[in-house]
């Protein structure tokens, strides 16, 4: 049967991604999206937005009411949409809670009024914290470091709550780090790659925190989505399930394919040394796997360089600033 999907964020680094392999898949008949335009953008939709199955909604979580239209008769909901910066969060940690938990509430409410039966959830891996066993398995014990993955994880929960109480069927997917072109750098201190991206462009050195060792399970946006699509059109419900590329590479690697000078800049204390998901899970129940190397991942982002010519640069100066709270408070 065709499925009409809703998906907040969908002007975003992910959702846009996704609407593009969606708007591509005849089982999908009908796309909403729904963006408040703060980090999502209308230049990530040119693939899409002309398509005859795809709206494209400018609202907040926040304000949204349990009788809009775009609600009627979804088949499912992906939940992307949320404020998604570790560092900023420590600035503001009542915006991020209030944010991505009320936003998650509120989204939840409407379904129950709607009556659509299926979450996708864009969990964190963030919420394994920093004491985790590598490779890391989804029950592994819960540790929050920053309101960033707390807000998070009380989304989480609370879905998990609601899915319970009200029969509404959830796949959370706890992602680890998602890369691709599109990802943000305009805030301040934005995800690795768009920080590289930009100054690359600008022919400015990378700004590698500590000394470059850490390693991240960095996984290739298009996998990403495909777990998303296989999560909307599996039977199986309720289930938790970690979605990275189960093989770490390091900053100083990254450094390398990405060729050029760098400079050292301050660890960041709420760090983990590595994230690596162990990924055995979601291949048995999705029968996903990642598709990408990080190699080839890199090297789609090259040709698409271009994209962050009209991002903010930030300087080690401001970085320096932006992670100053961490010192502060996560010791
Ligand atoms: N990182 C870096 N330079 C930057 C930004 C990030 O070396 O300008 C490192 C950071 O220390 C981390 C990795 O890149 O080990 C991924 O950081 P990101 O903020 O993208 O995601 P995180 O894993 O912290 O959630």
């Amino acid at each position: 049967m065709k499925k009409r999907v809703l998906i907040t964020g969908g002007a975003g680094f992910i959702g846009s991604h996704l609407a593009d392999i969606l708007n591509k898949d005849k089982k999908i008949s009908k796309i909403v999206l729904i963006d408040n335009f703060t980090d999502g953008e209308l230049r990530n939709l040119k693939l899409v937005k002309k398509s005859k199955k795809v709206s494209i909604i400018k609202k907040d979580l926040l304000s949204i009411k349990k009788n809009e239209i775009f609600f009627k008769k979804m088949d499912c909901v992906v939940h992307l949409a949320a404020l998604s910066d570790l560092v900023p969060s420590i600035d503001k940690p009542v915006k991020f809670i209030e944010n991505n938990f009320n936003g998650t509430l509120k989204l939840l409410d409407a379904m129950n009024f709607n009556n659509i039966k299926k979450i996708i959830f864009a969990a964190s891996s963030t919420c394994y914290g920093k004491k985790n066993n590598t490779p890391t398995k989804e029950d592994e014990i819960i540790d929050l470091c920053h309101p960033y993955a707390f807000s998070k994880k009380i989304s989480e929960d609370l879905i998990l709550h609601w899915a319970k109480l009200f029969r509404i069927n959830f796949i959370s997917l706890r992602f680890f780090n998602v890369f691709g072109t599109r990802s943000r750098t305009n805030n301040d201190y934005g995800a690795v790659f768009g920080v590289f991206m930009k100054q690359k462009l600008m022919n400015k050195p990378y700004t590698v925190v500590g000394n470059g060792k850490q390693k991240r399970d960095f996984l290739y946006v298009s996998d990403a989505c495909n777990a998303i699509k296989k999560s909307i059109f599996t039977s199986k419900k309720n289930l938790i399930l970690n979605v990275g590329s189960g093989k770490p590479k390091s900053i100083l690697y990254l450094t390398k394919l990405l060729k050029g000078k760098k400079i050292f800049i301050p660890k960041r204390p709420g760090e983990p040394t590595i994230t690596h998901a162990d990924i055995r899970k979601i291949k048995k129940e999705l029968n996903w796997k990642p598709k990408v190397s990080f190699e080839e991942g890199v090297s789609l982002l090259l040709k698409d360089i271009d994209y962050w010519k009209n991002t903010i640069l930030w300087d080690k100066n401001k970085i320096k600033k932006a992670t100053k709270n961490w010192f502060k408070y996560l010791k």
